[in-house]
């Protein structure tokens, strides 16, 4: 990596419930370097938020991190208590911008009042110099700047959650995770805020991580990608070769089963089956039950992943059967 400011290695998070150990995410490893953004998609329950939670230390029980390493500016911030990640790693180094954020903000109080404690609480920033940094970010995210005095019934969706990709931006972290960044809002303003996400990445060099399951936005907006199943990498590397030639058949899967704007595709697929549950995954490639392409050694043997083209791809087959 040339800059890298985010190295997580074998980051597992697992929730201990009654019905057993939920094993949500498995050896999740990469990089990020600075202004870069890594798109992570999947279906449902594949542990992409479990993922995004446990780079901000903030994984609810019955969860907790079991193992890894999530490295920002020299910290591991997996080892740190909670009011230690609160001083020294969210908001200030990474921020989260998360699922139906635009709910959170309490509507008894101005949009400044709630922006500015952040800046209170972290940097001891009050008053009027609070309320111009506030300003500059709501300009920022294209906000007009007398939104800090309104209350949030008396903004749009969208722009409660331009409101909320500001707040979050205000302590200037190094990396922004966006969890689900539009859910709730219309294609429109989908458009509109992932257009806001990207020119930010350039204007301010912020390096940024997109959840979605949704890996028709992630093209555009993403360097990297990396596609998840059953709490597990299947293929990660540079988005463009992923999302224009797949190597793993999960991924071939999943962008065959969405609308392509520039491939002439007759007919869109489904993939067979459920993804499995995760207090008991399948044996060896957990894929392999839905895999049209599984032999003997996929339920026998967990496949490590390995370079194909310029990316990893964690499959017995990488690079034969796609
Ligand atoms: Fe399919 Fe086997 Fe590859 Fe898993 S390891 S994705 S089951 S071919």
């Amino acid at each position: 990596m040339a800059n890298p400011v985010l190295d997580v290695r074998n980051l597992t998070t697992h929730y201990f419930t009654r019905k057993g150990e939920v094993q949500a995410l498995d050896d999740a490893s990469f990089g990020l370097d600075k202004g870069e953004s890594l798109g992570v998609a999947g279906e449902s329950g594949c542990g992409k938020s479990t993922m995004a939670f446990s780079l901000i230390n903030q994984v609810q029980p019955p969860g907790r991190v079991v193992e890894g390493e999530v490295n920002i500016d020299g910290i591991n911030s997996v080892q740190l208590s909670e009011t230690e990640t609160r001083k020294k790693v969210r908001w200030k180094r990474i921020s989260m911008v998360f699922q139906g954020a635009m709910d959170i903000l309490t509507p008894v109080y101005t949009v400044g009042h709630q922006m500015k404690e952040p800046l209170h609480y972290h940097q001891g920033i009050t008053g009027d110099e609070a309320r111009e940094k506030c300003e500059k970010y709501l300009g920022e995210v294209g906000l007009d700047r007398e939104i800090f005095t309104r209350y949030p019934h008396e903004l749009s969706g969208g722009q409660k959650q331009r409101v909320i990709i500001a707040t979050s931006l205000l302590l200037e972290p190094a990396v922004l995770i966006a969890d689900e960044p539009t859910t709730s809002l219309d294609v429109v303003v989908e458009a509109q805020i992932m257009n806001l996400l990207k020119r930010l990445k350039k204007e301010l060099g912020i390096s940024m991580i997109f959840i979605t399951h949704d890996l028709s936005i992630l093209s555009e907006v993403s360097n990297k990608l990396s596609i998840m199943y059953a709490g597990k990498f299947a293929e990660l590397g540079d988005a463009e070769r992923i999302y224009n030639n797949p190597k793993h058949p999960y991924t071939e899967k999943l962008l065959a089963s969405i609308p392509r704007l520039h491939k002439d595709v007759k007919r869109l697929e489904r993939i067979p089956g459920a993804p499995p549950n995760l207090v008991d995954p399948p044996s060896g490639c957990r894929f392999h039950p839905r895999c049209p392409y599984a032999e003997k050694v996929c339920q026998e043997e967990e496949p490590e992943p390995r370079g194909v083209e310029g990316r990893k791809v964690a499959c017995h087959f990488a690079g034969e059967v796609t």
